[in-house]
């Protein structure tokens, strides 16, 4: 009997883990464990739980049709995993323990504690890789140093795509005999955790998962370079909550896509490249532990910038209601949907980061609790890139105005009216507009823009300036 630990991988299909613990057909058992309290400390949203649940009850089905049993532990942290797993291990009399990796500071202590444990017993574990396209750490530079700009990254990452095979990994093989015992009950929901997430919006389930990547693949994905800005059009895959619990992997995306090309072109789409720079985000926080503990990747950067953290803003901003449209439609849609727009996201990390002073961790971990695709890594990336303070960032000078950012890429300012409908009777040109909000209602503007700029710009130049000043001595 083969023992596989599930995590963020909830799908039967191009699971390395599942793959290898079912090859032997002597029989396997799957076993997820719930822990709350380090969720909790790790600013698990309860949305992203709540799918999270309702994924691995869709997946508890797919496998009992492989005769594979689903246990579940419930522990309140990660220290208490070693004993628990190692009691079932030995309870079941498994050979063997399969996971698929994970690249943060306290998963990687968590699976060396356990393999640490199981080694002890003499029960061999199998680390395996299956969240990244490429997994972390197999890509370097010519020095053999981490990657640390994603434009070479992704260069090295299409070559290793070019000379591997994208083709997902089939399910893995039915066992022999069904699991004993009547399935265990997974639950909708945690005590102490609100419930839901918006089923309607992300139906659970690998099916539904891959029903969505088809559809996007056969539709908008042909002019998603040139829809992928605009937040008021559907024009993103939203695979983003799938990807984020595993229910589909980065290979059975790619996959889909050199499908439907003629050849190796298909490594060019730019849909591939968000995938690489998720993949890219992976490889950072594997190479750099200290990106796991909040640090930034410019620590020099970020050591001259005083965060003001006034409370007023920040309360403005988590409310929605700072009185620039397009910053609050997207703190509405996030509060609303557990969802935010890529763009609308780089907007208000900008927004609260460069121009209202707030420390990006406050929003990062803001995002995370919301989220239902919070992923530590992009979450980490995008935060830091909207700062300024991370890999390959966005130059400090970048600082997005609000008011334009909408009128170029909601230009009949149909996402702001959606958000704020207080909004749909001034015209769409005005809809940007924090004047014209206010006439129709919303809150004045908490910032003058040109000021908040000239002050971001102020302190960012300072931190220029510091770090000149270090490298040259
Ligand atoms: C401040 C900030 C915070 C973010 N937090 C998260 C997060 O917690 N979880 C998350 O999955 N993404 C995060 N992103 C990245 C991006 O916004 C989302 O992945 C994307 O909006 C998801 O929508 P989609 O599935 O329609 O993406 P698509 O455009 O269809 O892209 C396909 C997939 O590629 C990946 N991807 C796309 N863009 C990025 C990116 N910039 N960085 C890393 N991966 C990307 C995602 O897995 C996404 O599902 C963040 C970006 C910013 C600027």
């Amino acid at each position: 009997m083969q023992l596989v630990w599930l995590r963020n991988d909830l799908r039967l299909g191009d699971n390395p883990a599942l793959l290898g613990a079912a090859a032997p057909r002597r029989g396997v058992l799957a076993v997820a464990a719930l822990t709350p309290e380090q969720w909790r400390s790790h600013d698990e949203s309860p949305a992203r739980l709540a799918f999270w649940l309702a994924n691995l009850r869709a997946l508890q089905t797919d496998l009992a049709a492989h005769n594979i049993g689903l246990q579940l532990l419930s522990a309140a942290g990660y220290a208490e995993l070693p004993q628990q797993l190692l009691a079932l291990a030995r309870e079941t009399r498994v050979s063997g323990l399969w996971f698929n990796r994970e690249y943060a500071l306290n998963e990687v202590r968590r699976d060396q504690a356990v393999t640490q444990a199981f080694d002890a017993a003499g029960i061999t574990v199998h680390p395996c890789d299956g969240d990244a396209m490429v997994p972390p750490g197999r890509l370097t530079t010519q020095a053999g140093t981490p990657f640390r700009i994603f434009t070479p990254f992704a260069r090295a990452w299409r070559r290793e795509l070019a000379a591997t095979a994208v083709q997902p990994l089939p399910r893995p093989a039915r066992q022999p005999a069904p699991a004993p015992g009547p399935p265990v009950i997974i639950p909708t929901e945690l005590p102490g955790w609100q419930p839901g997430y918006r089923d309607d919006l992300w139906p659970a389930g690998g099916t539904s998962a891959m029903r969505r990547l088809q559809d996007f693949l056969d539709g908008t994905h042909s002019d998603y370079a040139a829809q992928r800005d605009f937040p008021g059009d559907a024009g993103t895959s939203r695979l983003s909550p799938y990807l984020s619990c595993g229910v589909l992997s980065a290979r059975q995306c790619l996959a889909g896509v050199a499908a439907r090309a003629t050849g190796p072109e298909w490594m060019d789409d730019p849909w591939v490249n968000e995938i690489a720079w998720r993949d890219f985000f992976r490889h950072l926080i594997a190479a750099f532990p200290g990106l796991s503990r909040w640090r930034p990747f410019r620590p020099e950067i970020e050591a001259r910038i005083q965060w003001r953290n006034d409370q007023r803003f920040w309360q403005a901003w988590t409310l929605g209601e700072t009185g620039f449209p397009i910053v609050d439609a997207g703190m509405r849609e996030l509060l609303a949907t557990g969802w935010m727009h890529n763009r609308v996201r780089m907007v208000t990390a900008s927004f609260l980061t460069k121009l209202l002073g707030v420390d990006w961790r406050w929003g990062a971990r803001f995002f995370m609790r919301h989220l239902i695709d919070g992923d530590f890594a992009s979450n980490l990336g995008g935060w830091q890139w909207s700062a300024s303070v991370g890999a390959d960032a966005a130059p400090y000078f970048r600082i997005f105005n609000p008011v334009a950012q909408a009128r170029r890429f909601d230009p009949h300012g149909s996402y702001v009216a959606r958000w704020l409908p207080e909004l749909a009777r001034v015209a769409p040109r005005d809809r940007a507009d924090p004047e014209a909000a206010v006439a129709a209602g919303r809150p004045p503007p908490i910032i003058d823009y040109r000021k908040a700029r000239a002050r971001s710009l102020a302190d960012y130049q300072a931190a220029g300036a510091a770090r000149q000043h270090l490298t040259s001595r």
